[in-house]
């Protein structure tokens, strides 16, 4: 019998897997159509000062909505785009998108607003001459590099190759900010930050999920906050999803704030609406505020 299951077990596998690769496939083939068509788009996340309240930067999530498929995430297609290598492709239009929406936002909300964008190790490294073309499509927009921040992963800065050492810091040079996504989940070995020179960390949302006084969680958060700011970075808590994770990480001495708390990624137009509603809210007088 436990023969029987197991070979039953073995085939649902298969078929299973055999289901998973044609998906990819089809997701692989769709997405260079995708990328032609009105079915990708960007959302942002507001990216919260945690102790004026400032809504100065957000951060831009790519999103799928695929006409039969319906809404698919970044961790699904990604991965795709990576095999594919249509990422070099994707990445570009989420740089353009991003670009040209950070010049409507300085206009319009804040003059130093910025908007990060992911680049996923892959992405990075398949990237070719294209600094010095987003550099120069900043600069036809009038934009500096300030108003672009690249986040990447650890992973990316455990290949210490002269290639990513050496866009990096054209990165840098160009005045485009460097951001560690998803901190504390990698290797983190503290002589990657020196050596890599970056502006901020981003702690992982997942010493923010159970955060509580006196847990281990918050000894590492605190433990990375002191570390940062030793080292003249800026960092931003991610997946902040209630006020007591709010309180705890700004009494911590936090810079910024990311979660559910603050917002869902939301479109463009829903994001500017948010943050009219929010400057307003945050420029009357205090004894207005409740
Ligand atoms: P990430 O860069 O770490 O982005 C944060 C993820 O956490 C986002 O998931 C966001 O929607 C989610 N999130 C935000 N607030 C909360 C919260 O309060 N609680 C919880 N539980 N989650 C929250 P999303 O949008 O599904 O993106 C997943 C990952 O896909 C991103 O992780 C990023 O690594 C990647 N990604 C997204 N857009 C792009 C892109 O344009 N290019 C590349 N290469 N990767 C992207
Ligand atoms: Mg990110
Ligand atoms: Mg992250
Ligand atoms: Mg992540």
């Amino acid at each position: 019998a436990a023969k029987a299951q197991g070979r039953n077990n073995y085939r649902y596998f298969t078929a299973s897997m055999q289901e998973e690769a044609l998906y990819r496939r089809r997701l692989g083939n769709e997405l260079r159509q995708a990328l032609g068509s009105d079915q990708l788009a960007l959302h942002y996340q507001p990216i919260v000062d945690l102790r004026s309240r400032e809504i100065t930067k957000a951060e831009a999530l790519l999103r799928w909505k695929h006409p039969e498929l319906g809404f698919i995430g970044p961790a699904d297609f990604i991965p795709v785009a990576e095999e594919t290598g249509i990422i070099v492709e994707l990445g570009d239009w989420v740089f353009r998108q991003a670009a040209r929406q950070v010049a409507i936002w300085r206009r319009e909300f804040h003059p130093a607003f910025q908007i990060s964008i992911n680049k996923s190790p892959l992405q990075f490294r398949e990237q070719g001459n294209d600094i010095h073309s987003w550099i120069a499509h900043l600069r036809s927009l009038g934009l500096p590099g300030q108003a672009i921040a690249i986040e990447i992963t650890e992973g990316l800065l455990l290949d210490a190759s002269s290639t990513v050492t050496e866009k990096l810091l054209a990165f840098r040079d160009a005045g485009i900010q460097v951001s560690l996504d998803d901190f504390g989940t990698g290797y983190s070995s503290l002589s990657y930050i020196k050596k890599f020179d970056v502006d901020n960390i981003k702690i992982d949302q997942s010493f923010v999920r159970n955060l509580s006084a006196g847990s281990d969680d918050m000894a590492v958060c605190e433990a990375i906050i002191v570390m940062a700011h030793k080292l003249g970075l800026e960092v931003v808590a991610e997946g902040i999803e209630t006020e007591g994770q709010r309180k705890l990480l700004m009494d911590a001495g936090c810079d910024y704030g990311q979660g559910i708390l603050f917002s869902m990624p939301k479109p463009a137009d829903a994001f500017a609406q948010l943050v009219s509603t929010h400057q307003e809210a945050t420029q009357r007088p205090s004894d207005l505020l409740v």
